[in-house]
């Protein structure tokens, strides 16, 4: 039937629409995604620095537009269900009071990999390779904290130690800590030594004085094991920064009495909270005191300081003293040192084993052989020759991999190899294919295999000459023998029943029940994909994209549309019988745009009309994804359906859902329920897409539960996201979803893709995370795989490696581009092997283990309570510390804490994860949020990770006004925070802007142009534009933040001391939190403890 007879309006489509400014299909996200690599394999023949090309100019990264129009804070009260709004966001003490004393051994049964047991060897120092060698040794001083008697005339410097009484901290979120009152507020304490991250040159990697970080404050004072020597090059002990090339910031040391020591009284802790109450002990040499304390636990209400520290130290006890904060571990100041020293140069990656900068350092990648750090991060670059090794270190093995990830304008796309009808070279044995790292032999004719060792023919019309080196003469012309990335083009071999693809299609499936059309969205949604169409993903330039499109609108029965170009006007088909889903037509349903523009111009503006009197409340779900899938089927192709839903699916069809939610079982065993779906429908329906390389991305719009951890497994399985909108309103959320909108339609996806990833003889992938299905132990299958999304691959020892082949990685691709075009993309990466466990811990990237644990844990909650998965987590991470103590460590400084360089930032990321809200939800976290946030995490990569654990907080009015660079960020603790000061806090999902009640009026004018404090709008959502300085900068720095974020964040603003202000502090992830998330001293002491009762 026509839905409509009147004659449609003809909207002004053909060019890019103004409302749209920084809409240019090239500029999204700040580089062109339509990156169908300049040549083929045929035009490629440059020397290497040809590789390095900068692809044209005129790329620029399109601003969102802020001009959405003011909102009220309706939507911040909207409730707790807003994770998008509020993520983090709980105000009550946890639950975990009941949490006992017991430990988990690590082979507690959650996730698929077992941790070893806890470590308890004997106190065998290296017991791998011979005995330490001299760098070995060097390395040992380096990591060692002096925790005997210390040598009064040493002029101790460092810690400035105040008079033994107890000082209050300046911050209550503080209560055992603080007394270091004479040490300057923002002075990081010269802790750590060595070289976390080094320059580009890998020899130096292998400096002793790796590590040995962390102390106490009063370390300031380099000393040889002797205590008498000179400070040995790169040994500094916290003091004075003369061999920390890496860390130009350490302070200035301070005078200190000689001989200080800091213990604690003895006998039992005193009352938890009590500013007086002993916090943790330091002693000799501020070491951290021995703890022998009952062992508390960790995850009860945090007591605080209460059972830490409690011990009386060694000879003289003094008076208690409390750690400071500014003397542990700042992941501000390590972010900061690593953007200095790394920032500048190129991190080139031809050497192996190589760790690249932090993520949060803006660097330039040359691929020189070896993947670049945006498409693969590791755990380590350097891994155990054995799995003894590795086992008793704990370091999970594992790769952060980003397929297709998105590249900055100034580096190159992988280029494409076309091998015609023979197709990419393979090993005939493993299959791996042709690499930088195959060995070319017998004068060319054969190569045998980097994975597997297998000899293999050359095929005649790839053979070419062999150098002096024995290196193929034309290796630089060739990208699969010189660079870590490039693609194949693929075969018909690689294709689905051997037949080459089609272009994919999205399918646009809008729910039309009562809510969504009250709430605007329908309306929003519909004018907006008017325009939004002209911008569907494309490549190499082409002037069109080839993806198809169709429309679906649904309730509790669905609605098809025939909008071929011949029609005067759309057609409408209605399925009723949802139980089984079927097509009811085929020619004119996937369209392309510009053929059929009219006739869904006409079905655009007519959709809400038609149903703006519904009264249809209910939905059905499953047949939705049913319908969207059977279409894809139907026109053979691979494609992508988004799905705009408000409800929970009560209405009678397969996959109808109940209201299940029940906070009461929020720390009992029952709690994993609640991550779980509540039918296997959903996966049964996930494998059937799986398998037509039909991928779902969800939109929800709920203004109560509607079971997201259901909800959300298609989208999981099939490699799609989810986004979700609480308690939409148009007028408050319409820019939050538009440019989440924009984003996802334009943005590159692979379809129909399968990635494998291989490794050479000795260690082999075994378990994987991210948003795929996998139906064997190998093949990760992605029905569609966007450049935002990781895979995260652990690697296990099936063998002994060895230190001179080192370990090569191979991650293949196979995929449809988004013009139907099969590819393979190669990522090669190699790594180095250790026989000594300091080499392990010398070359750790501890954003990436955080990525891996997090998702290891976050998986964990489905199978196991979730307190036996954060006491694994505490647990593997004890261990590792505990490890590095026992084994590159110096035997002597068994009272003290000793954090390996690289993995000093460890327990205090590792405290944000447990305290998030999966882990440790608050009374306002919803069970949906906590199922959205867990399910965003699987597939987040290691940068995503590091902010959104620990989130960055900026102060505005600090640096000149006139500076155009990010301010520099300051801890995320309440104690950083200043009334006359104003901050922005971003964690990737969540933005917020904290206005003190001290500031100046003439900055409350610039910014809010009100005239008082008090009469800041708290909840604001967006800021007026003014012509000032100021609000020019702030306004410049959000959507420069929002431009580094795959999703909009959207803004609110915070008064201090309003009511809003709860949901801030629970981003200030240094503080003791409400939910009763250990402050980071308090974990730190904790963690201390851990390790002392792991090596005792
Ligand atoms: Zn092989």
């Amino acid at each position: 039937m026509n839905v409509n007879q009147s004659a449609p309006p003809v909207p002004p489509f053909g060019q890019p629409q103004p409302v749209y400014p920084g809409y240019h299909q090239s500029s999204y996200g700040g580089q062109p995604e339509s990156t169908a690599p300049p040549t083929s394999y045929g035009a490629y023949n440059g020397p290497v620095p040809s590789y390095q090309q900068t692809p044209p100019p005129g790329v620029s990264r399109a601003p969102p537009s802020s001009e959405a129009p003011p909102a009220s804070t309706a939507q911040a009260l909207c409730g707790q269900a807003a994770y998008g709004q509020f993520g983090q966001g709980d105000v009550q003490n946890g639950p975990s009071s009941t949490v006992q004393t017991q430990r988990f051994p690590g082979s507690q049964p959650f996730g698929s990999v077992p941790l070893a047991p806890v470590v308890s060897q004997p106190a065998v120092l290296q017991p791998y390779g011979p005995p330490p060698t001299s760098a070995q040794v060097t390395a040992q001083l380096a990591g060692m904290q002096i925790s005997g008697a210390v040598a009064p005339a040493l002029p101790p410097v460092g810690l400035g130690y105040g008079p033994p009484t107890s000082l209050a901290s300046a911050s209550g979120s503080f209560p055992n800590s603080g007394l270091y009152g004479s040490y300057p507020q923002g002075q990081a304490p010269p802790l750590s030594q060595g070289q976390g991250h080094l320059g580009a040159q890998p020899s130096q990697r292998s400096a002793p004085p790796q590590a040995s970080s962390f102390t106490s404050p009063a370390s300031g004072v380099p000393r040889m094991p002797s205590m008498t020597g000179p400070l040995l090059p790169g040994q500094s002990f916290g003091g004075p920064s003369v061999s920390q090339p890496n860390h130009v910031s350490s302070p200035p040391p301070q005078a200190l009495p000689p001989g200080t020591q800091m213990t604690g009284p003895p006998g039992p802790p005193p009352p938890m909270h009590s500013s007086q109450q002993p916090g943790y002990q330091l002693q000799q040499n501020g070491s951290f005191g021995p703890v022998r304390g009952p062992q508390p636990n960790y995850g009860s209400p945090y007591p605080g300081a209460s059972t830490f520290g409690s011990q009386p130290g060694p000879p003289q006890p003094l008076p208690p003293k409390r750690l400071d904060p500014d003397a542990i571990p700042s992941p501000i100041q390590v972010i900061e040192d690593d953007r200095n020293n790394r920032g500048s140069e190129p991190f080139v990656t031809g050497v192996r084993g190589q760790v690249p900068p932090l993520v949060t350092t803006n660097f330039l990648v040359k691929d020189q052989g070896n993947a670049s750090p945006r498409y693969i991060r590791c755990t380590s670059y350097n891994i155990p020759c054995t799995s003894d090794m590795a086992k008793q270190a704990q370091v999970p093995l594992a790769a952060v991999i980003k397929p297709l990830a998105r590249l900055p304008p100034e580096e190159a796309s992988p280029y494409v190899v076309d091998h015609g009808e023979s197709g990419p070279l393979r090993c005939n044995r493993c299959k791996a294919y042709m690499c930088p790292f195959m060995q070319f032999i017998e004068g060319g004719r054969r190569f045998q295999c980097c994975f597997c060792s297998c000899i293999n023919d050359v095929p005649p019309q790839y053979f070419q000459h062999l150098d002096h080196t024995g290196k193929r003469v034309d290796a630089y012309d060739r990208p699969e023998l010189s660079l870590g990335s490039y693609e194949f083009l693929a075969t018909v071999d690689y294709c689905k029943n051997n037949k080459f693809p089609s272009p994919p299609a999205f399918i646009f499936m809008i729910d039309v029940s009562y809510n969504a059309i009250r709430s605007g969205l329908v309306r929003l949604l519909c004018e907006e994909l008017k325009s939004l169409l002209d911008f569907l993903p494309r490549e190499g330039g082409t002037e069109e994209s080839a993806v198809r499109v169709g429309f679906v609108t649904y309730n509790k029965v669905l609605h098809f549309y025939n909008v071929k170009s011949s029609l005067a006007q759309p057609q409408m088909m209605v399925v009723s019988d949802v139980a089984d889903m079927f097509v009811p037509l085929l020619d004119g349903f996937l369209v392309n745009v510009s053929e059929s523009r009219a006739v869904i111009t006409s079905l655009l503006d007519q959709i809400p009309e038609m149903f703006a009197d519904t009264r249809e409340t209910e939905t059905v779900f499953a047949p939705v994804i049913q319908a969207g899938m059977e279409a894809l089927k139907a026109a053979e192709c691979a494609g992508k359906l988004f799905l705009f839903h408000t409800s929970l699916p009560i209405a009678e069809a397969p996959g109808k859902l109940k209201n299940r939610d029940d906070r009461k079982l929020i720390n009992t065993d029952k709690e994993k329920t609640l991550f779980q779906p509540q039918t296997g429908a959903y996966q049964t329906l996930a494998k059937e897409c799986v398998a037509q390389g039909c991928c779902v991305d969800l939109f929800l719009f709920p203004n109560q539960y509607v079971d997201v951890a259901t909800l959300s497994v298609v989208p999981q399985l099939t490699g799609g996201s989810v986004y979700k909108y609480a308690c939409f309103q148009v007028e408050n959320d319409q820019e939050r979803f538009l440019s989440d909108l924009r984003r996802d339609v334009q943005k590159v996806v692979g379809f129909d893709a399968v990635m494998r990833v291989r490794t050479s003889t000795g260690i082999r992938a075994v378990d994987f995370f991210g948003a795929f299905y996998m139906s064997n132990t190998t093949d990760v299958e992605l029905a569609g795989l966007d450049g935002d999304k990781t895979v995260t691959v652990e690697f296990k020892h099936d063998d002994r490696l060895n230190e001179e082949s080192g370990a090569l990685l191979q991650c293949a691709l196979l995929y449809t581009s988004c013009a139907g075009q099969r590819r393979l993309r190669i990522h090669n990466l190699a790594l180095n092997c250790c026989t000594q466990l300091a080499d392990l811990y010398r070359n750790c990237e501890t954003d990436t283990l955080i990525n891996y644990m997090a998702k290891f844990a976050y998986r964990g909650v489905l199978n196991s309570p979730v307190k036996t998965v954060r006491d694994t987590l505490i647990t593997q991470c004890a261990q590792i510390l505990a490890c590095y103590r026992k084994n590159c460590a110096s035997p002597s400084s068994a009272g003290q804490l000793i954090l390996p360089e690289c993995m000093k930032l460890l327990p205090v990321y590792l405290n944000c994860v447990l305290k998030s809200d999966v882990l440790q939800p608050g009374a306002e976290v919803s069970t949906d949020d906590r199922a959205y946030v867990r399910q965003l995490v699987t597939s987040m990569d290691v940068a995503e990770t590091n902010v959104f654990f620990y989130p960055r907080l900026l102060p505005l009015t600090k640096s000149p006004i006139e500076s155009t660079t990010e301010p520099p960020a300051v801890r995320a603790s309440e104690e950083r925070l200043s009334n006359g000061d104003i901050y922005l806090l971003e964690n990737g999902l969540n933005l917020f802007l904290w206005v003190g009640a001290s500031v100046q009026q003439g900055v409350v004018q610039s910014l809010f142009s009100v005239s008082s404090f008090s009469q800041i709008t708290s909840g604001l959502s967006v800021l007026p534009i003014l012509d000032n300085p100021l609000s020019k900068k702030v306004r410049a720095l959000i959507d420069s933040l929002r431009a580094q974020r795959s999703r909009y964040m959207k803004l609110i603003v915070v008064k201090q001391e309003d009511k809003l202000e709860m949901l801030f502090k629970h981003f200030l992830v240094e503080d003791k939190s409400l939910s009763g998330g250990a402050s980071y001293v308090d974990f730190l002491c904790h963690m201390h403890k851990e390790i002392r009762q792991l090596l005792s």
